[in-house]
């Protein structure tokens, strides 16, 4: 995400290097480049002049420290303003209600329905919450559908009508049936729009009315740029919405909305989606998603991400053996598993500093593990707990009942053998201390 943008920031900040000083000139010369590429990025231009200006401002009125160069201190100001710019801290939902209802708006397409079922895998999984959906789409029949099928996935009940066309009872009914059931968060996905008309907006006007809502998410598609600020701007107005939600963003988004919708509607953005699976959503941290824009990786949310699927315990238990040298293919297998669940392998490595640009055009395919994963299923246990045993004549044997041949084979002995190197190294911290201070 946000390739495009950061390239032509790179290329801004190339004015800069070499220079020893941050002048009136040079500054003026990288904010017009700046600026460009926001605007090309399609971040709407009040924000982006303002933006600039600012930066100007603060640029202009630093000492340059000899340590670092000009170009380094702008990426510094720039993350600050960002960060800024993007609403500065991280926005908590209000689920402090019993039950929190929460309504769910946008047009059609957006991704409600989606995020409705991530949302209510999250606030299940990660705040232990009893969350029922409610199938308030009434005009497009397989969105029910969906919804039931997407409950069911996270194991969170869906209330539904088929009796009836009336959304804004449907909504008051699933409130009453969450209360009956003793749900303490309800999740109102509403019918959208093809695009904003009077009777769409009377009608969620009509279901905000009706139930009260703590919580009312405006999910906007990021990749429809300036006009899900605009989308934006008309529904708050409307609606008075709590928060923004961003989806799409693990396309070939430029990333102006992200940008943009905080400084035009002043609301937050919660959450953003990065996938169609329903573990695809994030919380919006401000100060990553800048340093993200900026090309800087964003190892805090990757870190999370790894901490929510692995287990503390087995993980040290997986450090004892990697110190041991004894890391086999058993644990290599379920760390592909788990690597797997994190979502998709491009965006994952996109998050590491310095390996979103340089993967940019390379296709990586979700099922990149495949071959990996059916080599190591043609292992005998024997030879999965004994990679060192695995000779010749077994390698041709694995090679024939994967499917693969034996190069094949013999490269990923050769990974595993060399993975299995790193990690002891990296396994003492004085080792790992120095492996990061020689990392580029
Ligand atoms: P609704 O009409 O607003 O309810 O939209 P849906 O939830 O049906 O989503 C429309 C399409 O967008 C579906 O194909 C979803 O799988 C897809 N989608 C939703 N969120 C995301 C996301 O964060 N990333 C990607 N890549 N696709 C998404």
């Amino acid at each position: 995400m946000f390739q495009n943008l950061q390239d032509k920031l790179d290329r801004a900040f190339k004015v800069l290097k070499g220079q020893g000083n941050i002048t009136e000139i040079n500054v003026a010369e990288t904010m017009k480049e700046i600026r460009k590429a926001l605007l090309d990025a399609d971040v709407n231009y009040k924000t982006a002049k303002t933006f600039t200006d600012e930066v100007k401002q603060k640029a202009l009125g630093q000492n340059v420290l000899t340590s670092i160069s000009p170009g380094q201190l702008l990426t510094k100001i720039m993350n600050d303003e960002l960060t800024d710019l993007m609403g500065g801290t991280v926005n908590d939902l209000d689920i402090s209600q019993n039950p929190t209802v929460i309504l769910i708006a946008g047009l059609n397409g957006a991704g409600k329905t989606t995020f409705s079922g991530k949302l209510a895998n999250y606030l299940r999984d990660k705040k232990g919450k009893k969350p029922l959906l409610v199938a308030g789409d009434v005009y497009r029949p397989a969105a029910v559908d969906q919804l039931q099928v997407l409950g069911e996935q996270v194991s969170v009940p869906v209330y539904v009508n088929r009796e009836s066309n009336d959304p804004i009872a449907i909504a008051k009914e699933g409130v009453a049936e969450a209360k009956r059931n003793g749900n303490n968060i309800v999740i109102i996905d509403t019918a959208g729009r093809l695009a904003i008309d009077e009777a769409l907006m009377t009608e969620i006007t009509a279901v905000k009315e009706a139930t009260q809502p703590h919580e009312i998410l405006f999910v906007v598609d990021a990749m429809t740029g300036q006009d899900a600020v605009n989308t934006a701007k008309t529904f708050n107005d409307r609606l008075d919405f709590t928060g923004v939600v961003l989806t799409k963003l693990d396309g070939d988004t430029r990333g102006g909305a992200a940008l943009s919708i905080k400084s035009v509607v002043n609301k937050p953005i919660k959450f953003i989606g990065t996938g169609e699976k329903m573990e695809a959503l994030d919380v919006f941290h401000p100060d990553r998603m800048a340093s993200r824009i900026l090309g800087m990786g964003d190892v805090v949310s990757l870190v999370e991400r790894a901490q929510q699927q692995f287990d503390e315990k087995e993980a040290a238990e997986l450090q004892k053996k990697i110190r041991k040298n004894k890391f086999d293919f058993n644990d290599f297998k379920s760390q592909i598993q788990q690597i797997k669940k994190m979502g998709n392998m491009k965006d994952l490595m996109g998050m590491i500093p310095g390996v979103g640009k340089a993967i940019k055009d390379v296709e990586i395919e979700d099922d990149a593990f495949k071959p990996i994963e059916a080599i190591i299923d043609s292992m005998t246990p024997f030879e999965r707990e004994n990679p060192d045993a695995i000779d010749t004549k077994r390698r041709t044997r694995i090679a024939k009942g994967s499917g693969t041949d034996v190069n094949e084979v013999n490269k990923l002995m050769k990974q595993f053998a060399d993975m299995r190197k790193v990690m002891k190294q990296m396994s003492n911290p004085a080792m790992a201390a120095k492996m990061m201070r020689n990392m580029p």
